[in-house]
């Protein structure tokens, strides 16, 4: 049942979409105004009319969709990238991450899911506009149990011990390495993500210093296409993400 302060997604129905929570209140939209405070008392799946006439279909939002909705800062890693962060380093429920730089915090809401309520991610972050932003997001999605943003620079350490993995979205990884052998558990994983090529060049290089630490590198790139589908023509989108960042993986040994 949804009640006052629960968070509710509307869809038009072109597919347009909006993230609220739930009081006795008007929101106007394009397509007439909707009186959210009639939610109350009723159930997920429930339709909801603006005073044209108009239906929205109410549905309970997911990660995917306070991704989607949160406010933004700087670049947040696209969910494509998290999958493959979350599918190749093996993150799971329970789990501690320690994650640098937060930004706006999407890529921490991602991996703040996947751990779940038993698990903890301590996240760095040097800008404190950046950090306030990604805490009003943590709070906004209902993580802040289980995520603390640290105002500082993780280039210059990682105070924690028996970190399960380490996740990075900052310009010189490399700088984290030496604090990386302190803070991993064996078997832990240290991702970089990095737009840049000589990003991950460098990073590799940094890496030989390292070989007595971690096992094999292994560096991946992820394109997403999405194909139209109609009932004369089906065929990849014209348009595509061409780059976002290469992701690295090592595991500390
Ligand atoms: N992954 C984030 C975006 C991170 S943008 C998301 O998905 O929303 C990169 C962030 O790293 C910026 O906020 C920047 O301020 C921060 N940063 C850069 N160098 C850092 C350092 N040495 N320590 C901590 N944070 C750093």
């Amino acid at each position: 049942m949804i009640k006052e302060g629960d968070k509710v997604l509307l869809i038009d129905r072109r597919g347009k979409s909006y993230l609220l929570t739930v009081s006795d209140r008007e929101f106007h939209t394009d397509l007439g105004i909707l009186n959210l405070g009639e939610l109350i008392g009723r159930e997920y799946g429930t339709r909801l009319e603006t005073h044209r006439g108009e239906v929205f279909r109410v549905i309970k939002p997911n990660i995917a969709d306070y991704i989607a909705k949160m406010k933004r800062g700087p670049q947040t890693v696209h969910p494509k990238d998290a999958a493959q962060i979350v599918a190749y380093a093996g993150i799971s429920p329970g789990d501690f991450i320690v994650e640098a730089g937060v930004g706006s915090g999407a890529l921490t809401l991602f991996l703040a899911n996947v751990v779940g309520p038993e698990g903890r991610i301590v996240s760095y972050e040097l800008r404190e506009d950046f950090a306030n932003i990604a805490r009003r997001n943590i709070e906004w999605a209902g993580f802040s149990d289980r995520v603390t943003i640290k105002l500082g620079d993780v280039y210059e350490g990682i105070e924690e011990r028996g970190v399960d993995h380490i996740v990075l979205d900052l310009p010189q990884p490399e700088r984290v390495l030496p604090h990386a052998v302190e803070a991993l558990k064996p078997g832990g994983y240290f991702v970089a993500y990095t737009p840049c090529a000589n990003q991950v060049q460098r990073f590799h290089e940094h890496l030989t210093e390292y070989r007595e630490y971690f096992g094999k590198p292994k560096t991946v790139e992820c394109l997403v296409r999405e194909q139209e589908v109609s009932k004369n023509c089906f065929r990849p989108s014209t348009r595509m993400l061409a780059h976002t960042g290469y992701i690295t993986f090592i595991r500390r040994l």
